[in-house]
């Protein structure tokens, strides 16, 4: 803030008269810049039940249902055209192609509080979705601490082929895990290959249960989602990743994402591995760049 301080100039001029200027300099005002009619507000990325206090990440345009593909005229070329609120020819998009650096900074605190829950399960068209059923008190739940900032575990659904890549090639496979850091609102995202291998047993008791039609459904059993982690994924020297920030891979496109690609893999055979890409459908959003101003960096 500025001080509001008279100051006192004395001029002496020529003539035998003192002229006395003062001159008060007091500008306490903050301007705020004025809406512009050409760069309409992003839209917010999610919704906040009132009662429940459930979050829901959003696909529509202020309100109106959107329909989107990962392909054709309403594909990711076309998403920035779709609605003025989204985002998704921003800067910071994701995902991105990761070259690995050459050296691991362990720069970022993070630890893994997962638990046993309960979960529903959607297939929303662009995805098969696990929704965490929220409890009463979070902390309770199923969370994140991210450099000491706790992030609640959402939901996490499935992508095939992977939406990142790595020196350009992809997996057969990609998993998110989508926590939100309730503070500030920002996104932290764990993403998992999975590469064609051993049969993974945890996707032999689920697969049968993935719906092929859109809907909601209920699932019975409560289990960790640590199942689809990587070995040593809790353990800090031992959990390698690669992070940077970047957006949500679907319509809004959110720029508010701490992004985690794990750099150790789980696997699945090669018959798990069809059966969900014959649900998924090619669900992956291509790469886009990473900018001069963002760096991929591991830890
Ligand atoms: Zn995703």
């Amino acid at each position: 803030m500025k001080m509001c301080n008279p100051f006192i100039k004395t001029l002496t001029g020529i003539l035998s008269a003192a002229f006395l200027t003062l001159v008060f300099s007091c500008n306490n005002k903050e301007e705020l810049p004025a809406p512009s009619a050409s760069e309409p507000a992003v839209q917010a990325p999610y919704l906040i039940d009132d009662l429940t206090g459930e979050v829901t990440l959003r696909t529509d345009c202020d309100g109106d249902d959107i329909h989107w593909e990962y392909e054709g005229p309403e594909g990711p070329d076309h998403w920035p055209m779709l609605c003025d609120g989204w985002a998704c020819d921003g800067k910071k998009q994701s995902p991105v192609n990761i070259i690995p650096p050459l050296h691991r900074q362990l720069s970022k605190s993070l630890k893994f509080y997962w638990k046993n829950t309960a979960t529903s399960i959607v297939n929303n068209g662009h995805t098969i979705q696990y929704n965490i059923d929220q409890p009463i008190n979070p902390n309770d739940g199923s969370y994140i601490s991210l450099n000491g900032q706790k992030y609640y575990l959402l939901q996490f659904h499935f992508h095939a082929k992977s939406e990142h890549t790595v020196n350009g090639e992809h997996y057969p496979v990609e998993i998110h895990f989508v926590h939100r850091n309730p503070l500030d609102g920002k996104l932290a995202v764990v993403g998992v290959f999975v590469e064609e291998g051993d049969a993974n047993p945890f996707f032999n008791n689920i697969l049968e249960t993935w719906p092929h039609e859109e809907g909601n459904y209920t699932v019975s059993n409560t289990y960790n989602p640590n199942v689809l982690m990587p070995a040593g994924y809790n353990n800090f020297l031992d959990a390698h990743f690669w992070w940077y920030n970047g957006s949500l891979t679907t319509p809004p496109c959110s720029e508010i994402v701490n992004w985690m690609v794990w750099s150790s893999n789980i696997e699945a055979s090669h018959e798990q591995i069809e059966e969900m890409e014959s649900i998924l459908h090619e669900n992956y959003r291509p790469t886009l760049p990473l900018g001069g101003s963002r760096l991929v960096k591991a830890q």
